[in-house]
């Protein structure tokens, strides 16, 4: 049987030499293009009651003509044609412009077709189509939802509506399905001829929706079955490490916390080590709130590494959080004899060499540090595991070089900023995702509020009563991305300004500007509670870690993004007492005031995240152009995301059967899968 997608358009009616040009222009080649170029909109003609009809609103109603059509003509081609209609119990002035040839056909007690818009003020209807239903050459529009195309050039609305629905008409029927029966039942689909059939012209919205619905699907589970037959198949042919991990390790080191782990933490633990003691390197992100505990399941899934005879390596943006890490992990490690060592730019030439060469001769089991650990004078023994905390802030390349120097090590990449990247990442469908949902129980969620600058005062008071009560707190400073010099400027303000509020306090300072000896110091001046306040810039953002602290401020918090402001946030509530967030900020915009809002009402990293999306939009969340997120036909990445991750997860179930790849009743799929670049040269079977 001839194939829709091997039937050029100049087999259809209507389609000449040039219009076949034309087409082509468009990117539609053969009947199948055709049969899925889908509509972005529909026309509504379904008739309305008009006291239904909003102000403004185009519909269409039924009317007859009561009055004398009245011709006001000026320019030499311009006109406007009004005539008392009924409509229902109202009596209306329906108005047309530039179609004077209306007027004689206008007669007395005669039925008109009217589509326009309302206005209710002043009863008047703008006609922009009408027509007489006691015309034998009907449009066949009433009463229905027409598919509005996106055209230009000599491809006009009327010609690409005539021209699909004569390739419906044609070749409809021949439409094949091709998604597995078992999901077309487990989600109730429109099978495929039916779909594309109301897609293009839908008896009602309810037959339009389900229709797109399906439509979607599939569009979403064929781009990720491409993505992970891909996967599935490099992970046939990657040699990797398979580390003999035993889940007795991991009982071991638990019972050594003095928490138990969440369920959220277990499983994810559990899909790590799965991960790891196959034969093929993992690429899997960890993601979690700020809060959820991911640092544990990284030393759990880094102390299992070591003990099956491996390196690991924990590679975080700054030396702050790369010292905090290297000290929280020492706590954790101590009750074994693995040997944690510290790797940054400020290490000394001699302490670095001698670390060098630990790593080298295996001597160092785990290794944490900065983009130091990524050097080219940087060897391992027997690296099996890198852990990359916060990733954002590390690009693909500096991942792949750490991932070079080892045998093909295991990646685990953490980040706190959710959404966003798994929505990436579910569009890359290059790595596998664990999630962490929930927090540790006795989280009392952080009460956040919303001041104007003046009310600084106010604010100060509230501070100075949470460090009466032996708390701690965090002034962040306005970003000033313009300039390092302004920022240190800005700083050295604010720490002026809140040293003179609280004149008996010490107040701590911390900024990019100052040496890392400094940093340190003002951090654990701050962590020993020797200083009850610290002035920071964002540099605090992620990771920092003192429990204590239970408040803190964000000044000019209308600069900031939503995901930073709730990063930000996070540095507080990590303890046993009520904290507290306080945003000061006057944003003119309403996306700015949103914001706030968003923070005032959220303490969820998921759902802000959401909100930020929506605010921003994909593009901009994305850096526009360059994320190279796929466009899509039909589907929206943003409010189809949850049908995408399931297509997800039905296309990794599928291609992880052998029978998919066997099997007739999956052959279109493989074949499919065969025709698409991606799989040029690799061997499917
Ligand atoms: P994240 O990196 O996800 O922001 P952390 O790993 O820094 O979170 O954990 C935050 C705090 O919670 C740490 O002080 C950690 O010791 C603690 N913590 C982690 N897991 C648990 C748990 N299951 N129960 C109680 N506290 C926990
Ligand atoms: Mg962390």
């Amino acid at each position: 049987m001839i194939k829709l997608d091997q039937i050029p358009v100049k087999q259809l009616k209507g389609v000449s030499a040039l219009k076949e040009k034309e087409l082509h222009a468009f990117g539609l080649f053969t009947v199948n293009d055709v049969l899925l170029y889908f509509p972005f909109r529909y026309e509504d003609y379904r008739v309305r009651d008009l006291t239904e009809v909003k102000a403004g609103e185009k519909a269409t109603v039924i009317g007859i003509v009561r009055g004398v059509p009245i011709l006001q003509r000026y320019g030499r081609s311009k006109s406007r044609l009004t005539c008392k209609v009924q409509v229902g119990l109202q009596l209306i002035t329906a108005t047309w412009f530039n179609r004077h040839f209306l007027r004689e056909q206008l007669t007395l007690e005669r039925e008109v077709l009217l589509t326009g818009k309302w206005e209710p003020s002043r009863l008047q209807l703008t006609v922009s189509e009408s027509e007489f239903l006691d015309q034998q050459k009907s449009s066949g529009k009433m009463d229905t939802l027409q598919p509005v195309y996106s055209v230009g050039g000599k491809i006009t609305q009327p010609w690409i509506r005539k021209l699909i629905a004569a390739a419906l008409d044609q070749y409809g029927a021949m439409v094949e399905e091709i998604l597995p029966y078992a999901l077309i039942e487990k989600y109730r689909l429109m099978n495929r001829a039916e779909a594309i059939r109301l897609i293009h012209c839908p008896g009602d919205v309810k037959s339009g929706q389900e229709a797109r619905r399906r439509m979607v699907y599939e569009e979403l589970f064929l781009f990720q079955l491409r993505l992970q037959a891909y996967r599935a198949l490099s992970h046939r042919r990657q040699a990797g490490i398979a580390m003999p991990l035993q889940s007795e390790w991991i009982r071991e080191f638990a019972a050594t916390l003095p928490f138990e782990l969440t369920d959220g933490q277990k499983r994810a633990i559990n899909e790590i080590s799965v991960d790891m003691r196959r034969k093929y390197s993992m690429n899997r992100l960890l993601q979690g709130d700020v809060g959820s505990g991911k640092t544990v399941v990284a030393a759990i899934a880094m102390y299992s590494a070591v003990r099956a005879g491996f390196q690991a390596a924990l590679m975080v943006p700054t030396e702050i959080l790369a010292e905090q890490h290297m000290k929280s992990l020492s706590r954790m490690l101590e009750h074994t004899n693995m040997t944690v060592r510290l790797l940054t730019g400020s290490l000394g030439e001699r302490k670095r060499r001698d670390l060098l060469a630990e790593l080298q001769m295996g001597l160092a089991d785990i290794v944490v540090g900065t983009h130091a650990l990524i050097q080219e004078d940087v060897f391992f023994n027997k690296l099996g595991l890198v852990v990359v905390d916060e990733q954002h802030r590390f690009g693909v390349n500096q991942r792949s070089i750490l991932r070079r120097k080892g045998i093909q090590p295991d990646v685990l990449t953490m980040t706190a900023t959710p959404i966003p990247r798994t929505l990436a990442i579910t569009a890359f469908g290059d790595m596998d995702v664990s999630t962490i949902r929930e927090r540790p129980q006795g989280r009392k969620p952080i009460e956040t509020y919303w001041l104007k600058p003046q009310s600084l005062e106010r604010a100060l008071q509230f501070i100075r009563k949470q460090i009466a009560e032996g708390r701690q707190a965090y002034v962040i400073c306005p970003l000033i991305e313009e300039s390092d010099k302004l920022d240190v400027q800005n700083a050295l303000d604010v720490h002026m300004m809140i040293q003179s509020a609280f004149p008996d306090l010490t107040v701590g300072l911390l900024h990019g500007r100052m040496s890392t000896a400094e940093k340190e110091q003002s951090m654990s001046s701050f962590a020993a509670n020797e200083a009850q306040v610290l002035v920071a810039t964002t540099v605090v953002e992620v990771g920092v870690d003192v429990p204590n602290a239970t408040i803190i401020m964000i000044m000019d918090a209308e600069r900031f993004g939503l995901s930073q402001l709730h990063q930000l946030r996070g540095r507080v509530g990590r303890g046993e007492h009520q904290s507290y967030c306080i945003l000061l900020a006057d944003p003119k915009s309403e996306v700015g005031q949103e914001r706030m809002k968003v923070m005032t009402e959220s303490n969820d990293g998921f759902e802000i995240a959401r909100r930020d999306l929506e605010l921003r939009g994909p593009g901009e969340f994305f850096g526009t152009k360059q994320s190279g997120l796929p466009e899509f036909k039909l589907a929206d990445m943003v409010a189809d995301y949850e049908l995408l991750e399931q297509a997800r997860e039905d296309a990794a179930a599928l291609v992880a059967t052998e029978s998919f790849w066997k099997d007739a009743a999956y052959a279109r799929l493989v074949d499919w899968l065969r025709n698409d670049p991606l799989f040029q040269g690799e061997q499917i079977d």
